[in-house]
């Protein structure tokens, strides 16, 4: 008798080992558009460009500027040499990338916005900055494989995008010693009343807490008002905070790029601020999972898709002591008629 228990232990440890390396992620059949590279200042790497073509690029300098109130990271601008030419690019935060000679950049995040988060490494960076490049008049990602996240004609944000410091639920109180930078995208929205839609054609990985097997060594991480889908670029993106989860939506399921998953809300350490957040996380030059910076992907769907005649632009958002200034940068504003602000 004990004999039999033995074999069919193994029998089953056997069929779950199998199970187990059966599951899990397979391996990305599509390239990003995007290529990234992570550098010191002093550095220099060429890069190639998804056509082919190759960039030059030095990173000359970093300055960060930080709030005298809570010392945050406000702004950070890199100084960088693209195929000999120089220019500046500010890190994120509402910014778009910059076209400079025959390559489109921009600077998803650098050092400071790391060394006081309260997250943690969330980017995956070990070096000074994040630069991406794509050919000049190259889409950030290809069109037919990404669209807005959302059933609305707004593109808007009642909390904060990118690496803006997080102000709801007292994030910006003066005298916290570490700073929320935010990483991801925060859509404000009408609790209930708005669809949020797969930004992508996916595989359900996690959906309301529940999780497929073998998916450990990824960003994966199961809460109840929370779906993460897998694209075949191997990124995983994250819609957090919805009111419902369609029910049909769980996990080893597959979504085309435009389909309903649920419903946006408040949910889950929202704040009490309807919103959908949603991020994209993927492999960083350093190996690491990080934030895969999206902000002009959605910028670059929303236009495509409900065709605005303006995007108004005056984030990020300030904090100061009584007597100081703000300023409110409007150029990152975009309208459908050139030169018409
Ligand atoms: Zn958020």
């Amino acid at each position: 008798m004990a004999a039999r228990r033995l074999i069919w232990a193994a029998v089953l440890s056997v069929g779950w080992c199998w199970a187990a390396t059966a599951a899990g992620p397979s391996k990305p059949t599509r390239v990003p558009l995007v290529r990234t590279t992570d550098m010191d200042v002093g550095q220099t790497c060429e890069v190639e460009l998804c056509d082919g073509s190759r960039a030059t690029v030095k990173l000359l300098d970093l300055k960060e500027t930080r709030d005298a109130v809570r010392g945050a990271v406000r702004r950070a601008v890199v100084t960088v040499e693209v195929n000999g030419q120089r220019t500046e690019l500010v890190a994120a935060t509402y910014h778009l990338p910059k076209t400079i000679a025959g390559v489109r950049i921009d600077c998803a995040v650098t050092r400071g916005y790391i060394e006081d988060s309260r997250t943690g490494n969330t980017w995956g960076l070990l070096k000074d900055a994040r630069l991406r490049l794509w050919p000049a008049g190259s889409p950030l990602v290809a069109p037919d494989t990404f669209g807005f996240p959302l059933r609305m004609q707004l593109f808007s944000s009642d909390t904060q995008m990118a690496n803006e410091p997080v102000f709801v639920d007292g994030g910006e109180v003066p005298g916290r010693r570490e700073t929320y930078y935010h990483y991801g995208l925060d859509f404000g929205g009408a609790e209930g009343l708005i669809d949020v839609l797969a930004a992508t054609h996916g595989l359900v990985v996690s959906a309301a807490g529940k999780t497929l097997p073998g998916f450990e060594d990824t960003p994966v991480a199961p809460r109840y008002d929370v779906v993460y889908l897998l694209d075949d670029r191997g990124w995983y993106y994250r819609y957090s905070h919805m009111q419902r989860i369609d029910e049909h939506i769980v996990p080893g399921v597959r979504v085309q790029r435009g389909q309903k998953i649920g419903v946006l809300g408040k949910e889950g350490g929202s704040g009490g601020w309807a919103h959908l957040h949603f991020d994209i996380k993927s492999r960083q030059p350093s190996g690491m999972w990080g934030t895969q910076a999206a902000y002009g992907f959605v910028w670059e769907a929303y236009v495509r898709e409900y065709r605005p005649r303006v995007i108004a632009v005056a984030r990020p958002h300030c904090l100061l002591w009584t007597g100081q200034t703000a300023v409110l940068d409007g150029r990152k504003s975009w309208s459908a008629t050139p030169g018409r602000l």
